[in-house]
């Protein structure tokens, strides 16, 4: 019997999750951002700008909806600001209703257009200000407490951050790590982070990935340096409503890319299955030397089936494309696939 790693039935949603409006540091206003990325095909955007919890219903009909989330950063203090480390989240509500901010602070953290909007901020008025630290245990409790309070929690942007593994494998409780971000990556920052995710996987964290913007859309939308469009989400879902959308995000239906498609993975028995785009070659991580890799050179492929040894600790597959973008399904550990 066939195993589905992405579920059968439903609909693909492209979705971009860690994008900023003029609400914060963005330039381009969120009706102006719906507007672009439902040109480019996007059915979703999670509305993340900066410490500022928003909701935009104004922006919802049948074809696309908007997530209300928020971006949380604390950084190193002492240091100049070049050199300073600092880790950034995006913590995205699961239900529509939940727009109470938390690790809030009554007079810190804003800066940018966010302070204008201080005022609409719904907070717990019997709890004390947050105050953030620098450490693994004050960022382990913003991640504690984002998830506590219904929110989906992504680490994002490591090397931008200047993050190591002596920093993120401190780190715990995330939904989800960005293996993308492409603001990063257009401002000179390699944060194609596969490597990162095969470390927290390797230390027993059973946790999804994302590509997405983080778009500030400081360069028009059509130029070379344009941070919007590049990285996403395909989610496949029932239908495009909230819960839908937010609950196939909590089960990890939903693949990640910057060009290929993939069109199913299931697993049967000890073999794992994929179907996609036109692709150079296919890889399959497992985190020891169980890997593998199917390729047909310039001709390319458009599935691939791989036995598994059952000495993996988990595997996550790559499809790369000929001009080199590539597709990231999520890990699955074996343990898990077994039950
Ligand atoms: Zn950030
Ligand atoms: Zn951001």
């Amino acid at each position: 019997m066939r195993k589905y790693l992405l579920p059968q039935n439903g609909n693909f949603y492209k979705a971009n999750l860690h994008c900023h409006s003029d609400y914060s540091d963005g330039k381009l206003s969120p009706q102006d951002l719906k507007q672009l990325y439902m040109k480019n095909g996007y059915s979703v955007i999670a509305f993340t700008d900066h410490d500022i919890l928003l909701e935009h219903p104004e922006l919802n009909d049948e074809n696309f909806l908007a997530l209300n989330g928020y971006e949380l950063e604390v950084s190193e203090s002492g240091k100049k600001w070049p050199d300073s480390k600092t880790c950034h989240l995006c913590f995205i509500a699961l239900s529509p209703d939940n727009i109470t901010q938390v690790c809030w602070h009554r007079s810190k953290y804003l800066f940018s257009n966010s302070v204008k909007h201080r005022e609409k901020v719904r907070f717990d008025e019997s709890l004390p200000d947050y105050e953030r630290k620098y450490t693994p245990a004050c960022i382990n409790d913003m991640i504690r407490l984002g998830r506590k309070n219904g929110f989906f929690v992504t680490y994002n942007h490591p090397s931008w951050s200047l993050e190591d593994y002596r920093e993120y494998s401190n780190y715990r409780g995330m939904n989800a790590i960005e293996i993308v971000n492409f603001s990063c990556c257009v401002g000179g920052y390699d944060d194609h982070n596969g490597r990162v995710y095969d470390d927290m996987l390797r230390g027993g964290k059973k946790i999804f990935c994302i590509a997405a913007d983080d778009n500030h859309n400081n360069h028009e939308s059509n130029t070379p340096k344009s941070d919007s469009c590049g990285a996403y989400i395909m989610i496949k879902a029932e239908r495009l409503e909230y819960s839908a959308i937010t609950g196939a995000l909590e089960s990890g239906d939903f693949y990640s890319s910057q060009g290929p498609e993939i069109t199913a993975l299931w697993a049967k028995k000890d073999v794992i299955h994929i179907e996609c785009s036109t692709v150079r070659e296919i890889t399959l991580l497992t985190g020891n030397r169980s890997c593998q890799l199917k390729t047909a050179g310039a001709k390319g492929i458009k599935e691939a089936d791989f036995k598994l040894n059952g000495d993996e600790i988990y595997f996550r597959i790559e499809a790369v494309r000929h001009d080199g973008k590539k597709a990231y399904t999520n890990a699955y550990f074996l343990d898990d696939l077994r039950r």
